[in-house]
């Protein structure tokens, strides 16, 4: 008896098997190209060990405008301006609609949308937002600026992949980068439409290289980090990678 019992949690010990990968469901939410959400699901597949589904898109619903105006940043000739956005989705509105569709099935439920998303009574133009609530179910992606501040499609697919990538890695448990070189890049930049003059974006601390870095305004230094996560950051959701 006691030999069967040795023997029995020799093998529990030994072959615990591996989590299943993440069911990820894909709600686009209004029209938004089947080539964006290629470039979500494979990015988040080629880094977790998910298994994306693409949903049937969902109705923009009235509620979900914002009607005030938003503001995001674009470069060009090395200068950057601040431009007025005009179609903007307030992103709690999104998240909690997200939340009476979501389906059990699934463990995470990302919405992709083509319009600019805001939170709260902020005025930046955000790419991603995941809601603070302890379960982090829903997340929700814009392509939005991601497209409009890139300058070649090659860019934006490594840019967008790594939004939707951040906004997964938020979903499980992650909060920003605070591994690494510890480097404070940027200030938001400098603010040229007088309503909004008080705005200061956040500032990015953490590893550079990290993907969960904290975004500015501008994106550059979330932009210029590596499609990897940090070793701090990987400790924390090491189960879910490849
Ligand atoms: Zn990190
Ligand atoms: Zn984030």
């Amino acid at each position: 008896m006691k030999t069967v019992l040795i023997i029995t949690s020799f093998f529990l010990v030994t072959f615990t098997p591996l989590r299943q990968p993440l069911r990820i469901d894909l709600v686009p939410i209004g029209e938004v190209s089947v080539e964006d959400l290629k470039i979500i699901k494979q990015s988040i597949e080629g880094y977790y060990r998910a298994e994306v589904t693409i949903r049937e898109p969902v109705k923009v619903q009235e509620d979900f405008r914002v009607n005030t105006p938003n503001q995001s940043t674009r470069v060009t000739g090395g200068k950057t301006w601040i431009v007025q956005d005009s179609a903007v989705l307030q992103a709690e509105k999104l998240t909690s609609y997200l939340n009476t569709i979501r389906e059990e099935s699934f463990d995470k439920t990302i919405g992709v949308t083509g319009q600019g998303i805001r939170i709260g009574q902020e005025r930046w133009t955000i790419r991603g937002v995941v809601p603070p609530d302890p379960e982090r179910n829903c997340a929700v992606v814009s392509t939005y600026l991601v497209k409009r501040q890139s300058s070649s499609a090659q860019q934006y697919v490594f840019r967008l992949g790594k939004v939707a990538m951040h906004e997964l890695g938020h979903t499980l448990g992650l909060e920003h980068c605070s591994g690494g070189k510890s480097k404070s890049t940027g200030e938001a930049p400098p603010v040229l439409l007088p309503d909004f003059s008080a705005e200061k974006g956040p500032e990015a601390k953490g590893d550079p290289e990290c993907f969960m870095l904290r975004s500015t305004p501008d994106g550059e230094a979330f932009y210029q980090t590596s499609n990897r996560l940090c070793r701090q950051c990987q400790s924390g959701v090491q189960d879910y990678l490849k």
